[in-house]
């Protein structure tokens, strides 16, 4: 590769991508490396936050809070979610 760049970020995580960013918005000209590579072999960006970390845990506590309250605790509104409520958990990681 011969582009020559004012600003190189390694990692698009969220320092890395705020980083890159803001350097574009300055007007310089910017490149963003990552790694990453999901089971396709194609490029994941976001790093640890949006991929395994921060969101994809906020959205299993959600999902697991979810459960609960259909299993456990719509009886006492007198719904019965007895035979309805079951887990179809995906067979893939997020990326
Ligand atoms: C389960 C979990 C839940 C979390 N929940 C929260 C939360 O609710 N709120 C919160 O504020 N924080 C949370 N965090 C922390 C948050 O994810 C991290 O603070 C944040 O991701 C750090 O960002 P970063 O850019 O420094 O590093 P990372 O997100 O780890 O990004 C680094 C990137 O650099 C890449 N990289 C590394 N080396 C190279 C290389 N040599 N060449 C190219 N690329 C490279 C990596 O592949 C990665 O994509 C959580 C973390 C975990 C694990």
């Amino acid at each position: 590769m011969s582009d020559k760049y004012d600003v190189v970020v390694i990692g698009s995580g969220p320092a890395g991508y705020v980083a890159a960013i803001r350097a574009a918005q300055l007007g310089l000209k910017t490149a963003c490396i990552e790694k990453w590579k999901n089971t396709e072999g194609k490029g994941v960006n976001g790093g640890t936050c949006l991929n395994v970390g921060c969101i994809p845990s906020k959205a299993l506590l959600d999902s697991s809070y979810k459960y609960h309250e259909a299993a456990e605790e719509l009886a006492v509104h007198g719904i019965s979610t007895v035979s309805y409520t079951h887990l179809t958990l995906p067979t893939t990681p997020y990326v």
